[in-house]
């Protein structure tokens, strides 16, 4: 008599290899660390787990808003609800941190950021420093996990700023890179410079700028920026030798001397967007930087005035 084997014999390799060509399949779409892996198709793989990952809902990293602030409310108010609804389309995992400035020192954007990094450390893993008065329009512009320095507002983006080496306005980088750098420079009281000297302290570290590709929207229409220059005057005085520090690079200050108190932190909604601000007293060393405070000479002689009665 025939064995039954004969006919079963060939059904049961054909489900054999049935199965082993679908388990592999299946582990292939796992997001797997591939780190630096050149292997053909993986950039599609790649996608393919963010894509994953999106609808799963669940982010890998935890981003931390960075947003240097003083006297915005209006622009705050437009700025945490707008966020709010742009991250989450991209299931970004964030929060906001509002860096509020309450010493009565100039203004001072990248000890801020320093401040704020050093709060969020060790519970987020990149971070975004923000504009409060930039809003991204377009989509396409990805906060997602950033493997090198990230430049959001890029030059041929940004509605206001086109130089080549500009990367201010919104730049996410990630928590190794920047304490590779020393964060920022405490050094840049009132406005402007500090993100041209940050641009130094990444290139010396060899560190690559990516900017966003293939966004068609321009100068124009891929950034709000809510800022009315008369309403909103840029504080471009200088003062001591000011000028002529914050032209170099610096080597004395950054993360690990930016000296501070923070007074209180407040967990706050604004509309329906949660946020965190942090009221930062930020101290000034006025050897290193008399320019913290840049008095005009009436200031002086109405001071004088007082002291004298
Ligand atoms: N900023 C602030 N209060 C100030 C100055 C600046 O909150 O008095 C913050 C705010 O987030 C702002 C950012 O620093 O968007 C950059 O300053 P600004 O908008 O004046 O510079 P721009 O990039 O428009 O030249
Ligand atoms: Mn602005």
């Amino acid at each position: 008599m025939e064995s039954p084997w004969k006919s079963i014999r060939p059904k049961y390799f054909l489900i054999g290899i049935l199965i082993t060509f679908i388990i592999t399949c299946l582990i292939s779409t796992l997001p797997f660390n591939t780190e630096g892996c050149k292997c053909p198709g993986y950039s599609e793989r790649l996608q393919d787990s963010k894509n994953v990952r999106k609808l799963s809902g669940k982010s890998l990293h935890r981003l931390a808003v960075l947003v240097p602030f003083r006297d915005r409310f209006e622009e705050l108010l437009t700025f945490a609800p707008y966020m709010k609804r742009f991250l989450d389309k991209q299931n970004i995992d964030y929060r906001i941190f509002i860096l509020h400035q309450v010493d009565r020192f100039r203004f001072n954007r990248a000890s801020l950021v320093n401040v704020g990094f050093l709060h969020v450390k060790n519970e987020f893993d990149y971070i975004a420093m923000h504009d409060v008065d930039l809003l991204p329009l377009n989509d396409n512009l990805s906060y997602d996990y950033p493997d090198t320095p990230f430049h959001l507002s890029a030059p041929d983006l940004h509605p206001r700023y086109h130089y080549s080496t500009f990367i201010g306005g919104i730049l996410l980088i990630n928590r190794d890179q920047f304490i590779q750098v020393n964060g920022m420079s405490n050094k840049y009281w009132g406005w402007g410079l500090e993100d041209d000297e940050f641009y130094v302290r990444l290139k010396e570290a060899s560190l690559m700028v990516r900017r966003p590709q293939n966004i068609s929207t321009g100068t124009q229409s891929s950034f709000r920026h809510i800022h009315d220059k008369n309403h909103r005057k840029r504080d471009t005085t200088k003062c001591f030798n000011q000028r002529e520090v914050t032209r170099r690079r610096d080597r004395e200050t950054g993360l690990d001397n930016v000296p501070y108190n923070i007074l209180e932190v407040i967990n706050a909604t604004i509309s329906d967007s949660p946020i965190t601000i942090i009221n930062i007293e930020l101290l000034c060393n006025k050897t290193l930087t008399p320019w913290c405070e840049c008095i005009k000479t009436n200031e002086i002689k109405d001071k004088k005035i007082i002291a004298e009665n």
